[in-house]
């Protein structure tokens, strides 16, 4: 079984790579807002679990296994961002709070909430109508007229 912070690291690792090319210890703490000797710790963890392959001077490279792990969670992250954001949760919180959420959901949730954040951002019509009046309702409490007819 993996822990949602083995899922945070490969997440994290997964972005840097695709950002630098790389993933050094230094820059995984700075990504995850932690020390880097904790870091040492887990990236030793992940290599003996077959999710990476760790050496000092070089940091971390994803393994097949693991690479699709950090993909996967990406991948939720964003969805769970997105329908945060459509929610108008302020962008800051909406990022820590989809970390939090994108662990243990289940796959059929998951597709649902990827399929709901596409139908909003790529609706043909644009930005659907009650999501204009929800945003409406969401800043001042009150339904717009376009809900009452
Ligand atoms: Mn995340």
């Amino acid at each position: 079984m993996i822990t949602s912070r083995e899922e945070d690291y490969l997440e994290a690792i997964y972005n840097l790579i695709r950002k630098k090319g790389y993933a050094k210890t230094t820059h995984i703490a700075v990504e995850l807002d932690i020390k880097p000797a904790s870091v040492t710790e887990m990236l030793q963890k992940l290599d003996s679990k077959g999710y990476i392959n760790y050496r000092k001077s070089e940091g971390a490279v994803l393994t097949k296994v693991g690479y699709k792990i950090g993909e996967a969670v990406r991948g939720r992250h964003k969805a769970l961002l997105s329908l945060l954001m459509v929610l108008d949760v302020p962008e800051q919180m909406a990022d820590k709070d989809a970390c939090n959420m994108e662990h243990n959901l289940h796959p059929i949730t998951i597709v649902q909430l990827k399929k709901f954040v596409s139908f909003v951002e790529h609706c043909p019509k644009g930005l659907p109508d009650w999501l204009a009046c929800f945003r409406e309702y969401s800043k001042t409490g009150k339904f717009p007229d376009e809900c009452k007819k």
